[in-house]
């Protein structure tokens, strides 16, 4: 097949992460036969650097244009200034909203040889296999209004959701359900919030076309619990905005670590695929970057993005051959003994090569 893949390197370790998934997608186009376009855009502070809004129109014209966008990350402490429109992370939110992008996919599960590399106990950790399903241009994200009040002494931030919104993430949440283990929980606070006890409503509502499929509801604070505690209990984990984002997290740091976990945000137009984590100014720039998450991405994008499942098995069938083979990043493995981002980009690359196509 034909396919243009914008990819956008973003800040921190975003471009270091980028280029190992650029290269697993070269080499499956290579393997498989396909003609994959690369081409790169600016966003987030790479993009103010160059005196550009955090989302250029060059580059959301040419992800309207493309058949899938793979990112990195976007977040530059320099540019952490009051203006939040002027902020590099304001890009991914006009992108998504841009694009339609309301279904954020993100999938947390025990990667083969790691179940001792997280914090929890084995036995406990033994069997996680979870997707988030997160709505992603709703909430309080994007509700208005917004913003600081006249005497900058108070903050406002709106929680707003209608029916077609929760409607359509619950198909979403359903039919994922469907290809895994039938089991959807869906994440709320509906003993506060009339927006979730309207989110339960209409979740319960949306169900009965999925007699298949089983439904419970759990609150925001003890579905956070209950992953720490019992997170091979959970098969699909239907939410909000901002529950979503906090929980996808927790659940990267049950698995071992956030480098590890890839996400998916589809909607009408090309999907776009980036991994959970953020910049990590922390250690951009140290070539030490866990590139799972993106390679895994690569992985969705080319699943989701693309319809091209075999090929996205292969790299998930790549990444977990390195892992078996003892392939470690620092934030799993500690500074000692730990391979660099080209080394776990290479025993990928390699696995991937040697694989019968
Ligand atoms: P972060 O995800 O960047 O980092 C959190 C911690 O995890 C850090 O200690 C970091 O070193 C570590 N980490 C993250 N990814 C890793 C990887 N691949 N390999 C090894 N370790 C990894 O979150 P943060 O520190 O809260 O945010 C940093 C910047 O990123 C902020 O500007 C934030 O707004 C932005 N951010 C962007 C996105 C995105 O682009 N989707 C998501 C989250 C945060």
């Amino acid at each position: 097949m034909k396919a243009t893949i914008l990819t956008l390197p973003g800040d921190g370790i975003g471009p270091e992460v980028t280029q190992a998934a650029v290269e697993v997608l070269k080499v499956v186009g290579t393997r498989f036969g396909h003609a994959f376009r690369m081409i790169e855009g600016l966003i987030g502070g790479a993009a103010l650097r160059q005196g550009l809004p955090p989302l250029p129109d060059g580059t959301l014209d040419s992800a309207r244009k493309a058949d899938a966008i793979l990112l990195g990350a976007v977040g530059d402490p320099s540019f952490d200034t009051g203006d939040s429109s002027r902020r590099p992370e304001s890009a991914l939110l006009a992108l998504r909203s841009a694009l339609g992008l309301y279904a954020n996919l993100r999938p947390a599960r025990v990667w083969p040889g790691l179940e001792h590399d997280g914090p929890l106990k084995p036995s406990v950790l033994e069997g996680t296999d979870l997707l988030v399903v997160r709505e992603l241009t709703g909430g309080l994200y994007y509700g208005e209004p917004r913003g600081r009040a006249g005497d900058g002494q108070s903050a406002v931030n709106t929680m707003r959701y209608s029916r077609a919104e929760i409607e359509r993430i619950a198909h979403v949440a359903f039919r994922s359900a469907r290809g895994r283990r039938r089991r959807v929980t869906s994440v709320d606070k509906a003993n506060v919030l009339e927006v979730s006890r309207l989110w339960r409503e209409i979740v319960t509502e949306t169900a009965r076309a999925y007699a298949d499929v089983t439904l419970d509801h759990m609150y925001v604070d003890a579905c956070a619990m209950k992953l720490a505690l019992a997170p091979a209990s959970f098969d699909v984990v239907l939410t909000e905005n901002l529950f979503g984002d906090i929980l996808s997290d927790e659940a990267g740091a049950i698995v071992g670590s956030l480098g590890l976990l890839p996400s998916a945000s589809l909607g009408k137009g090309p999907g776009l695929f980036e991994p959970v984590h953020g910049s990590a100014p922390d250690i951009a720039g140290r070539g030490i970057a866990n590139p799972i998450g993106a390679i895994a991405s690569a992985a969705m994008l080319l699943a989701h993005g693309l319809g091209l499942e075999d090929e996205a098995r292969a790299v998930t069938a790549a990444i977990e051959d390195a892992l078996r083979a003892g392939i470690r990043s620092a934030d799993l493995a500690g500074q000692e003994k730990a391979a660099s981002t080209r080394e776990v980009t290479a025993a990928i690359l390699g696995a991937l090569t040697s694989r019968p196509t």
